[in-house]
């Protein structure tokens, strides 16, 4: 009986917890195990939640969910004792069972399995239950044979069996009457605790993609590879072990015409209901991010109306089903309170879905199945002779090529950079202008002081030196969405499958790298996609040696001051320094920290989809809007920062003193031109001595004697401080800081490379400059990718980790390229 059933006072021992996924974990966390004893406190006919004492402590628990927990009660005891006696004795006769009796009882009742035979017609499932049984069911060679549920029952190695013969399908949608047939029974209240997907070894692909929906389901399964005669006599080579490990569900060989392996298959049916077998894990089908957004939503929408909602079912199936447009399901939300709720959501995102990929959410759904069996195939599967080949698989024959892979691979990354640079330049220097004339318009027009001051140095200067970057930003990810969306990039983490493994990494790690030359956010973000824990904990930590698009202001303006001629090698072996030093430390952190063997899981192989316009266009607008709304938070706040810390304090008797020898020189006998440059000598000593003077001086001076040795000054040490915000604002507050020997409109790499030393030496020289740029792209991940990481490893200690060892592998780089730079040089 159900554990809703008893009645209060009454106690009960613990049988088996039915249900799913989250919901079958919450309760057996909560003590409701096998064999524990439960007493019912208060249990009224109408009242909802029930409460139970269990192990000594009170919980209440939902009357749906009790119904989802079998117990043994002493009255049921009772009953059977009385069954067995055929009445001999008065009823009365009957004492209370002990509870050792009692657990008995609930041992024995937990030793019989419901088994469920699902798969597709025509697979071998009747030949199986009849071996296995002992029934005589009628085998036919065609499908629809089996049209209704026939049950047998047996026993195996003390443990009870009832087994139940499903009709065939190759789906589990709600279209033919087999189909809801055999879901109904998975997922209603007598749902069986074990399912065994039979699969037809002869056609793995299409048979794999009921298995696909079972692992939607979340159900406990083991697949028969049934007719494996079939498959060995094809010549065909298949690591069935290293499959089952990917989809963490048991996979044992059978040919139930014969009954080989049948034995073995019940023996692992028991391993899993025992919750022993080590090979059985819940995987998700990953079906691209924007289907999981979808999915995503629908199931916070459903968590958000929560009340009713069998928990015998997984939310992310259900929030599935609703996308795929399941009639079925979809009247059953319908009727809970507020399921109105979930359709509108519902709704929008399948709209949404449609709009971005041109196609509608079964048919996208149906895709990426098929891209993770094709996926999971590819590794595990070795077909005898060549099939009929689709477009899709003969682009892979080229693209995932073992030789031609990395060539093409590598070609497609050279055009994503060349045409992010290059194209970017037309754009960037129009915006360049822009900012400009806007400077000047300011300039002329506005009454002289701090307000001034601040507009034009500090806002314009600031953001304005940094917002060009905008049209180098969008280009990036207009590929890399490209890449994306086509399903390039999942062939591209598949032929860097082998090479990732090499640093403790695994293929599905090289996307979010890849996306880290965007923005580390995301790429942070990205890691969700990797199942092994290890390998997403290695793969967040070296995000931060991407180079992101923050960096590349100072590259483009580093190297455009000092290194004009090789600009371009430049800025490659910069992004190649931070790959080879990501490969190292990745290396180091998994003999470190990871250690561990990883579990193997599927690589999809989605087929190949032309992205739509809309779809890149979106998702380069909405990097466009992230990067703007940086420029109008952080950067502009840190801008007025910067630029108030360098104003003030303002020293009049000093500036006095200028002002006086100004006035010494004004009327003094000189020509107008010597004049003229006398002044502006002055002038610029004393901007340099405010400079120094000003808050953000004094901040430099201090910490200059640690950033000395990588040859940066007071300035660049203070820009470096105020680039831990964002990167770009290294930038903008070297804008700040340099603003030029007189107030015209020079470009800022103009301005640099007149900057002198007190000693009259340049002080961006082309080393300084490379220090720096190494500097930039390994110190410090932004405020951002730190929290981004401490959001996703759940643990503040892996952010400060980062910022640790980002720091002084920076200094350590810049110390070394210096030092050894002007050992050669001098
Ligand atoms: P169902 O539709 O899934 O119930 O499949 P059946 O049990 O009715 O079997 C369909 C056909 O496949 C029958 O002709 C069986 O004899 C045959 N069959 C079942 N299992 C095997 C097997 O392991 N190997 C081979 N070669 N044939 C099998
Ligand atoms: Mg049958």
């Amino acid at each position: 009986m159900r554990l809703s059933e008893l009645s209060t006072g009454e106690k009960g021992i613990i049988v088996k917890i039915m249900g799913r996924g989250a919901f079958r974990k919450r309760i057996i966390e909560m003590g409701f195990i096998r064999g524990k004893e439960v007493k019912v406190i208060q249990n009224a006919p109408l009242k909802d939640p029930i409460h139970y004492r269990i192990m000594g402590y009170d919980v209440s628990l939902r009357r749906q969910d009790a119904e989802l927990i079998e117990v043994v009660s002493a009255a049921e005891f009772a009953a059977e004792q009385k069954d067995s006696a055929l009445a001999d004795k008065p009823a009365t006769a009957y004492i209370a069972p002990s509870d050792d009796e009692l657990k008995e009882m609930a041992y024995n009742k937990g030793k019989t399995i419901n088994v469920a035979l699902v798969g597709n017609p025509n697979c071998g499932k009747t030949s199986l239950f009849n071996f296995a049984s002992g029934a005589h069911e009628h085998v036919g060679n065609y499908s629809g044979v089996t049209v209704d549920a026939k049950e047998g029952v047996f026993k195996q190695n003390g443990y009870t069996f009832r087994i139940v013969d499903l009709p065939g399908t190759y789906s589990l949608s709600a279209y033919t009457p087999e189909e809801l047939y055999v879901r109904k029974h998975l997922n209603e209240n007598e749902q069986p605790d074990i399912v065994i997907n039979v699969i037809d070894a002869s056609n793995l692909e299409r048979n794999l993609y009921l298995t696909t929906q079972l692992i939607d389901m979340d159900v406990q399964m083991v697949i028969a590879l049934n007719m494996y005669d079939e498959l060995e006599k094809a010549g065909n080579k298949f690591d069935y072990e290293s499959l089952a490990r990917m989809i963490g569900c048991p996979i044992v060989p059978t040919i139930s015409k014969t009954g080989f392996g049948i034995e073995e298959l019940f023996n692992r049916v028991i391993k899993v209901y025992e919750e022993e077998d080590p090979v059985v894990r819940h995987i998700h089908i990953n079906y691209g991010d924007i289907l999981e957004k979808g999915i995503a939503n629908i199931k916070q929408s459903i968590h958000k109306v929560d009340n009713n909602m069998p928990k015998s079912i997984s939310r992310r199936y259900l929030s599935i089903k609703l996308l795929e447009n399941d009639k079925e399901i979809e009247s059953q939300i319908r009727n809970f309170t507020d399921g109105e709720q979930i359709i509108q959501e519902r709704n929008r995102n399948a709209a949404q879905i449609e709009n971005l990929l041109q196609e509608d959410c079964e048919t996208a759904f149906t895709d990426a199945r098929y891209g993770f069996i094709s996926g999971a195939l590819r590794e595990t599967f070795e077909q005898n002779k060549i099939k009929e080949a689709t477009s899709t698989q003969i682009i892979d024959l080229i693209v995932t090529h073992k030789v031609l892979g990395f060539p093409i691979f590598l070609l497609f990354m050279w055009i994503m950079f060349e045409a992010t640079f290059r194209l970017g330049d037309y754009p960037m220097q129009g915006i360049e202008w822009i900012v400009e004339q806007i400077g000047n318009l300011v300039r002329a027009n506005m009454p002289e002081g701090p307000l001034k001051d601040l507009l034009v140095d500090g806002i314009i200067g600031g953001v304005g030196g940094v917002i060009v970057f905008l049209p180098n930003i969008l280009i990036l990810y207009a590929f890399i969405s490209f890449m994306e969306d086509s399903g390039y990039m999942a062939r591209a983490a598949f032929i860097m499958d082998k090479i990732m493994h090499k640093m403790g990494l695994h293929g599905k790690s090289f996307i979010p790298l890849v996306m880290g030359f965007g923005c580390n956010v995301p790429a942070v973000m990205a890691t969700r996609t990797i199942e092994s824990r290890n390998s997403r904990m290695i793969t967040m930590l070296v995000t931060p040696l991407m180079s992101c698009s923050a960096r590349l202001p100072l590259y483009v303006l580093i190297t455009g001051a000092l290194f004009p001629k090789n600009a371009s090698f430049v800025l490659l072996s910069l992004y190649v320094t931070g790959v080879v030093l990501a490969v190292i430390l990745a290396r180091v952190f998994k003999r470190a920290f990871f250690n561990e063997e990883d579990v193997p899981f599927v690589m999809e192989l989605p087929p190949y989809r032309m992205p739509t316009g809309k779809s890149i266009l979106l998702h380069m607008w909405e990097k466009g809007k992230q990067y703007l709304h940086k420029m109008g938070g952080i950067i502009l706040v840190a801008s007025i920062i910067i630029w108030f810390l360098g104003y003030f304090p303002r020293e009049t008797a000093r500036s006095a003193d200028f002002e006086r020898q100004i006035a010494t020189i004004e009327n003094s006998q000189l020509g107008q031109n010597e004049k003229a440059d006398q002044i502006s000598q002055i002038e610029h000593q004393m901007r340099m001595d405010h400079q120094e003077n000003s808050y953000i001086g004094r901040i430099g001076q201090l910490i200059s004697p640690i950033m000395k040795p990588l040859g940066f000054n007071w300035k660049i040490s203070v820009s470096l401080l105020s680039g831990m915000a964002a990167k770009e604002i290294v930038v903008s507050t070297l804008s700040v800081l340099y603003t030029g020997s007189d107030d015209s409109e020079q470009a800022l790499s103009e301005r640099l490379l007149q900057e002198k030393n007190p000693d009259g030496t340049d002080v961006f020289t082309p080393l300084v400059g490379l220090s720096l740029m190494l500097f930039v792209l390994l110190y410090f991940p932004c405020i951002a990718t730190v929290t981004a990481i401490v959001h996703e490893s759940h643990s503040w200690k892996w952010g400060a980790f980062v910022i640790v060892y980002t720091c002084c592998l920076a200094w350590v780089v810049s110390f070394l390229v210096y030092q050894i730079g002007n050992l050669i040089a001098g």
